[in-house]
């Protein structure tokens, strides 16, 4: 089984001409079409937003895609509060989820008139003593126990350092509500990459049978519902795609069976979607520098681990086609690696691919969410490029590569130098 990438051999060597690999390329026709199919699919509901978790490609040229088509952003550190406000993001436009909050982030999020999103009971009071509560806040849910769907474990929220049980989050409006607040959001991420189509309707019940409760309890006024990120992309060729407009419909028979009856049908819902909004329209491309046929056979990449942590860190599947060659059988099963001095800095492990050459293409498909923006530097390895494919066909680099000294930039080297 196959997965088409958005870029062919040639366009690919055409780009070499001017940026070096590895670089990222980003797709923005798939960017804006995606976008547009979210939207329609929770367009039944009048207040529904997107705030795309800049965490997973935080680029400027590409939150303004996201800000062009109507969305907005989830923010969660004060680098991401900044990078937001630079694209002209404010007041309800960010969504700050953070957890373990630093003061200064909080300090920045309330300049900036973002909704904060208290992770924790305990962080309400003292957020106060930083800055004003906002017309609106939210709080984030841990029901604890398992999350099931069917009979199926998909994670553990007991086990989960976000969120607040049922309880502290009560506590918590009450305290708010006392100080002056007057619009109330609830937030919970409960499973991660799930392309399953009953995730978000499943959790959209607990969070709105919720809803019901706490402001039947507590008094407040419930503005919006944020079913937070989550939603999976297929990594794998054998894998389905979410299907969006069916978990919209799903999310919307959960609001008229709960919400609409306890005379709660104004609420809006949000999302916070990362994955799902960038994963299949970014890839990160590379060349092949070398082979080595010892007890396995190897692919040497002149991309590493530092460029795309996944593998590495989750071993996490990503396909991989090689330029020009999508047609050509396999012609054995091979390691694919980059440079680290790691053993896990490989890409695919016996992964089936054709006959490649020295100076090859390889395409790493799904990589334009918690890809570059998970990048790091060890062994003294630098960060690579981002493009932007635009819908004109043209390319525009929208990230230059690190160089050396942005590696030495926080060392004074001066004692050293003769
Ligand atoms: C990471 C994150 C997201 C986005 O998650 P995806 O799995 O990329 O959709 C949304 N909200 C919060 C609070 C997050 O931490």
């Amino acid at each position: 089984m196959n997965k088409a990438p958005f870029l062919t051999r040639e366009q690919a060597r055409e780009i070499t001409k001017n940026h070096p690999t590895p670089f990222y390329i980003y797709d923005e026709r798939g960017i804006r079409e995606n976008i547009r199919r979210l939207r329609k699919a929770f367009a039944w509901n009048e207040g529904f937003r997107e705030y795309f978790a800049v965490k997973a490609t935080p680029n400027p040229y590409l939150l303004r895609i996201f800000k062009e088509e109507g969305c907005f952003v989830d923010c969660s550190s004060l680098t991401e509060l900044m990078l937001a406000d630079t694209v002209g993001f404010h007041g309800d436009g960010i969504m700050f989820s953070s957890n373990d909050t630093p003061d200064e982030d909080y300090r920045l999020a309330a300049k900036l008139g973002a909704t904060v999103n208290f992770d924790d009971l305990t962080h309400v009071l003292p957020y106060g003593e930083l800055a004003p509560y906002g017309e609106t806040v939210s709080c984030r849910f841990n029901p604890g126990g398992e999350f099931k769907m069917g009979n199926t474990i998909m994670n553990s929220p007991k086990d989960a350092k976000f969120g607040m049980p049922e309880e502290q989050l009560k506590e918590a409006f009450l305290l708010l509500k006392a100080r002056g607040v007057r619009r109330f959001g609830i937030h919970a991420f409960l499973a991660s990459n799930t392309t399953d189509e009953r995730y978000y309707p499943k959790l959209a019940s607990i969070l709105f049978e919720l809803a019901v409760r706490v402001s039947a309890e507590t008094g407040v006024k419930i503005a919006f519902v944020n079913l937070s990120g989550g939603i999976g992309v297929p990594y794998r060729p054998e894998d389905t795609p979410a299907d969006i407009e069916a978990i919209g419909n799903g999310v919307r028979e959960a609001y008229e069976r709960i919400l609409v009856p306890a005379g709660m049908g104004d609420v809006a819902i949000y999302t916070e979607l990362g994955r799902f909004m960038m994963a299949p329209y970014g890839a990160l491309v590379s060349r092949v520098l070398h082979f080595k046929h010892t007890w396995k056979e190897y692919i040497g990449l002149d991309a590493c681990a530092a460029n795309l942590m996944r593998p590495a860190m989750y071993g996490a599947y990503h396909h991989i086609t090689v330029l020009g060659k999508e047609n050509e059988l396999p012609a054995g099963v091979f390691d694919v690696t980059g440079g680290l001095c790691e053993n896990n800095d490989k890409f695919a492990v016996d992964r089936p691919l054709p006959e490649t050459e020295i100076g090859d293409f390889v395409y790493i498909h799904d990589t334009g969410a918690h890809g570059h923006s998970m990048g790091y530097n060890y062994n003294g390895k630098l960060r690579c490029a981002e493009l932007l494919l635009c819908e004109d066909g043209s390319v525009r680099q929208i990230r230059r590569a690190e160089t050396p000294a942005d590696y030495f930039a926080t060392l004074d080297l001066t004692p050293f130098q003769k």
